[in-house]
């Protein structure tokens, strides 16, 4: 198909989107009346290009996947040559070289004593995975009655049924609150000086309900979705010596903080805490394909041996699926062969030193940052509740940054390997198009 006049195929594109598409995350009424969306047609690096011919740096990463950039040339690469061999097979009773030796460079890497790997299609599929070995696991050991879950104010754990039952912000439990697993939320201790409480009130959860209760979950260190809300390391010590005093099982969410978001490979590995369960996915597949992982400790595994009905009944068409399998074996290679982890850190340092100096900026309230990424929070008085963060977005769209807000918060977490410049550029964007809404 050639297009001679991009803006009419522009146009084509937006017409049928608004007549035939559901967008996720969007209220559609807005959407269909006030919206122009981007139109992407291709993406390199860390830029977004429209079909219109503008770009756009990539602040979230599309999401937190492409944590290696769009279209790295080793991960087209090992998704074409594996693709020329092999798209997919089911894995029950059958098995193959990318999901085998996936599994073994995983356990490799992961935090030490997860030896057993279950494959799923996303970060939500990752976590429903961990509840369901969670409970199964307690029934299979003679605890039954241990069912409920405990999860921080503010968590985002995914969308599916279970996962969401986790999830903190009550907008989006509300209309299944009805039909959920039981989930106990605490307060988060990424809140200013809110830490010794927040510790306080989950020992006293757990000790209380130690024997109804079947997991905690946690991002560890980090906050994604809830605003990029950053915890101290020892939280997460503490809990895990609370879960292990109750017989509680501890499950990280890392699939936000993993892959080097943080800094290291695991946010847990900064805290030197090892998980029952991991839960990993976005830049497991470096952006390229849905794929997910659910990591597990020998003495879950062991409790579903023995008889058939002990087994793990679960399981999805796309489990282990040898094109993500291909390229998340590439994701690891290109961390190792080019040093993503450490080339990393200098851009990470140059994002803390520019959010440290947006805490000047007239209508911002507050900063953080952690490893590669930063956050600020804007005053949301006056009327524009939920609403500033827009116009920030609006702001940059026109200086050519995707700057998609969390509400009031204005954050970036882009490519671990965005080139120096485009990273100055993205936080010039920022700053100029926080000062450009500024009261
Ligand atoms: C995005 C996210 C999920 C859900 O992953 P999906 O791939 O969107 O299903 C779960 N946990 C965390 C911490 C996330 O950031």
């Amino acid at each position: 198909m050639s297009h001679a006049d991009p803006l009419a195929h522009r146009a084509a594109v937006v017409a049928a989107d608004k007549r035939f598409l559901w967008h996720p995350y969007t209220p559609m009424t807005r959407y269909l009346d006030e919206v122009d969306p981007l139109v992407i047609d291709r993406a390199e690096g860390a830029r977004l290009f429209d079909l219109d011919g503008r770009s756009y740096l990539d602040a979230n990463s599309s999401w937190y996947v492409a944590t290696l950039g769009h279209g790295h040339p080793r991960l087209v690469a090992a998704l074409a040559a594996q693709a020329a061999r092999l798209c997919h097979t089911s894995l029950a009773g059958v098995t193959h070289e990318p999901a085998a030796r996936l599994a073994e460079e995983l356990v490799a890497v992961a935090p030490p004593g997860l030896e057993r790997v279950f494959f799923s299609d996303d970060g939500s599929t990752a976590v429903e995975v961990a509840l369901k070995l969670a409970l199964q696991f307690h029934r299979q050991e003679g605890r039954p009655a241990r069912t409920r879950f405990v999860a921080l104010d503010g968590a985002y754990h995914g969308d599916t049924l279970g996962a969401a039952a986790l999830g903190g912000a009550e907008i989006f439990r509300r209309p299944f609150a009805s039909v959920m697993l039981d989930c106990i939320h605490v307060p988060t201790p990424a809140d200013e000086g809110s830490f010794a409480q927040a510790f306080a009130a989950l020992e006293t959860v757990v000790a209380e309900g130690r024997d109804e209760i079947a997991a905690v979950v946690l991002e560890p260190l980090l906050q994604g979705t809830a605003g990029m809300r950053v915890y101290d390391a020892e939280y997460l010590r503490r809990a895990r010596a609370t879960c292990d005093a109750h017989g509680v099982l501890l499950i990280l969410d890392e699939v936000f903080t993993g892959y080097g978001r943080t800094g290291p490979m695991w946010a847990a590995d900064q805290a030197g805490v090892r998980p029952d369960l991991l839960c990993l996915a976005k830049g497991f597949s470096g952006g390229m394909l849905p794929m997910a992982a659910t990591l597990a400790t020998p003495r879950i595994f062991d409790a579903f041996l023995g008889a058939p009905d002990r087994a793990f009944y679960y399981g999805h068409s796309y489990c282990g699926n040898p094109l993500g399998a291909a390229v998340a074996r590439e994701v690891l290679a290109i961390y190792r062969d080019e040093r993503i982890l450490e080339r990393a850190a200098p851009k990470a340092a140059r994002i803390k030193a520019a959010f440290a100096g947006f805490g000047a900026l007239p209508g911002v309230t507050r900063t953080r940052s952690l490893g590669m990424t930063g956050a600020l929070d804007l005053d949301a008085q006056g009327g524009y509740l939920g609403r500033t963060g827009w116009r920030v977005y609006e702001e940059a769209r026109r200086r050519g940054a995707y700057l998609r807000p969390l509400g009031d918060v204005v954050y970036v977490a882009p490519p671990l390997n965005i080139p120096d410049a485009d990273l100055d550029e993205l936080l010039d964007i920022v700053g100029a198009s926080v000062r450009a809404v500024a009261p």
